[in-house]
């Protein structure tokens, strides 16, 4: 038998980098969150080698004074807690105090700070080697800090051999730096790598400036392609820009989450923002956004992961809801007078009231709020309004030019069809080009949904009652949401602590498999404390419903038809996509036309 030894300092240090020190990006990652913590307004990130040789970190923050800068390198000190009850609310990036004790412990660390304006008034401590003792030396440096952290893992072989080539690791303290800089607007970031300036996003004063730092992470066109807004609720704040479900990609590439100012991954969030997109979104697709969720720290748990890279909600059912329907209103709301406006408009952060309902930012309209009250009118029939006869005002006004008064629908008027495909229109801006059948169809199939809504979701009684085997967790799920399976449309009791039975299913499902749907809901109450899979499943069947029973191409429409048809797009929720998320319709600006014919130059 060995005998028990206590690790020395070093090697319990470089046992916890193993937890908090994985990469460069780490490094840059830890260092980054003590400067922002320091409140500083600029911070310029010097690399070599993918951050394998040098990673300086740089802040013009409030600097450590001379007295504490050894004890900053050490395992657990930290100036952002003291108490235990200072844990309930971290409202600092870092607190377990643990970074650059770990950081140091695996290569040679620098670390110069000045805590006063008088620049010869700098120190310096430096750990490198082994057997250490940091020690201090006076050197000049402005108010503020730098970190310079050379050979990483030099001492550590093992964790050297796991790193990529040095692309891939500038590659990933890239990213770092693009989410810091998108969580932080109001402070300068710049990136230096092996002597060339890669990345620069200067600090952020004004909306515009802020449009021009998405812009440079998510490339121009998001923000025309992207819906701005903000939410409150219950202390819960939700704003961001969200991409038009016609923007979407193949990856998941291009979604940012950030809570308190902290970039996390989390499955719950996830779901909600994919539940916020179901129904507009082509299958396999993936939604592009940048949401920012602020709420009191107590209401969250940071110290669930070394990294910090996980969260806890104290109400996660409810933050799950707030995310999912606030993302769905939103997404309801893409009409086409919307978009229209929003390809008009550049984004007015400042615009926006700071108590808010949902709000866009519409110029020229003044702001809409969505969030209540989007579902205005009832369902028409379509086949109705396309057997009307035309208004003479109607008939005549598609053959005239377009009155200059502001009155011109979004969509403009019809003027032809173009091979049984497509209704050519005009409005204010240009040409409109509208693809009939999709557009038909999300008409079809939202006039569909608000039926089957109006109606209450029916049961389906079964001829002979299905018998399921369940967990005793489940059964007692089953017990606490009894009253959301009623309003579900089953019919279910528990036979006996271990099974099921099931007299009645929700009636536009009865051909699905009853089993594998109860057990999915089940799942979804005890992750997320809510389902959307019935709807989903209806919805499925209603699209399907409405694909089949819309204008088939090479139908003729009449010139009234087409402008009926034009009107309902306006009026119904997410007009802008079909129910498989392609687009319903797209313009051409005079200005685009000219520019094809080379026109003006
Ligand atoms: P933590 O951030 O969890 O407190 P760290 O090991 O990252 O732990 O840092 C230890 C302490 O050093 C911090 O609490 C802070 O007081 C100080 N510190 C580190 N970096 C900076 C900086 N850039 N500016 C000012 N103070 C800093
Ligand atoms: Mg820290």
């Amino acid at each position: 038998m060995k005998r028990i030894k206590q690790l020395n300092n070093r090697l319990a240090n470089q046992i916890a980098a193993g937890e908090v020190v994985e990469r460069p990006a780490s490094v840059v990652k830890e260092l980054l969150e003590n400067s922002l913590d320091s409140e500083c307004r600029r911070i310029d990130i010097t690399l070599e080698a993918g951050g394998t040789r040098l990673i300086r970190v740089r802040d013009d923050g409030i600097g450590i004074v001379k007295d504490d800068l050894q004890l900053a390198l050490s395992r657990h000190a930290t100036s952002k807690i003291e108490e235990i009850a200072d844990l309930n609310a971290v409202s600092t990036l870092g607190f377990r105090g643990e970074a650059l004790a770990s950081i140091a412990s695996v290569s040679r660390l620098y670390l110069t700070s000045n805590a006063s304006d008088d620049h010869q008034n700098g120190w310096k401590v430096t750990v490198a080697g082994e057997g250490l003792s940091a020690e201090l030396s006076p050197a000049p440096h402005p108010r503020g800090t730098t970190l310079e952290v050379k050979d990483l893992f030099f001492n550590t072989p093992a964790r050297r051999k796991f790193l990529r080539t040095e692309r891939t690791e500038f590659q990933r303290i890239e990213d770092i730096v693009r989410k810091m800089a998108l969580s932080h607007p109001k402070v300068g970031f710049y990136l230096t790598h092996d002597g060339k300036i890669v990345r620069q996003y200067p600090a952020c004063q004004s909306e515009a400036e802020m449009d021009r730092r998405i812009s440079s992470v998510f490339g121009k066109t998001f923000i025309e392609n992207a819906l701005y807004f903000e939410e409150e609720k219950h202390g819960i704040q939700l704003k961001g820009w969200i991409g038009l479900p016609t923007y979407s990609r193949s990856q998941a590439d291009q979604q940012y989450f950030f809570v308190n100012g902290r970039t996390i991954r989390d499955k719950l969030v996830t779901h909600a923002v994919k539940q916020g997109y179901s129904d507009v979104l082509y299958h396999g697709r993936n939604p592009v956004f940048a949401l920012f969720l602020s709420l009191h720290p107590s209401m969250v748990d940071v110290n669930v992961h070394p990294t910090k890279h996980e969260v806890r909600f104290r109400e996660s059912r409810e933050v799950h809801d707030f995310i999912f329907r606030t993302i769905h209103h939103v997404l309801a709301d893409t009409r086409p007078q919307d978009q229209v406006e929003a390809a008009a408009s550049t984004i007015d952060l400042g615009a926006l009231p700071a108590q808010s309902n949902i709000v866009f930012q519409r110029p020229g309209t003044g702001s809409a709020a969505v969030g209540g009250g989007a579902i205005s009118e009832l369902p028409r029939h379509y086949g109705h309004i396309l057997a009307q006869e035309p208004s003479a005002d109607e008939a005549a006004r598609s053959f005239q030019s377009l009155p200059d008064d502001g009155t011109v629908p979004p969509l403009g008027y019809a003027l032809a069809q173009l091979h049984g495909i497509y209704i050519l229109a005009e409005n204010a801006r240009g040409l409109v080009l509208v693809d009939m059948h999709a557009a038909h169809e999300r008409i079809t199939y939202e006039r569909m949904k608000h039926a089957s809504a109006a109606e209450g979701v029916k049961t389906q009684p079964l001829l002979v009652p299905i018998s399921i085997a369940i967990s005793s967790q489940e059964g007692s799920l089953v017990e606490e949401y009894a009253a959301h399976f009623e309003e579900l449309g089953f019919d279910i009791q528990l036979a006996s602590e271990e099974s099921l039975l099931v007299r009645g299913i929700p009636a536009l499902l009865s051909r699905s498999n009853t089993e594998q749907l109860l057990r999915d809901v089940l799942s979804d109450f005890l992750e997320y404390g809510s389902t959307l899979r019935i709807q989903e499943h209806k919805d499925e069947i209603l699209s399907t419903m409405a694909c089949h029973g819309s204008v088939r191409a090479n139908r003729r429409l009449t010139i009234p038809e087409m402008n009926a048809l034009l009107r309902d797009m306006e009026d119904t929720e997410r007009s802008g996509q079909c129910n498989h998320g392609r687009p319903t319709w797209t313009e051409l600006s005079v200005a685009e036309l000219d520019s094809l014919f080379l026109r003006g130059r």
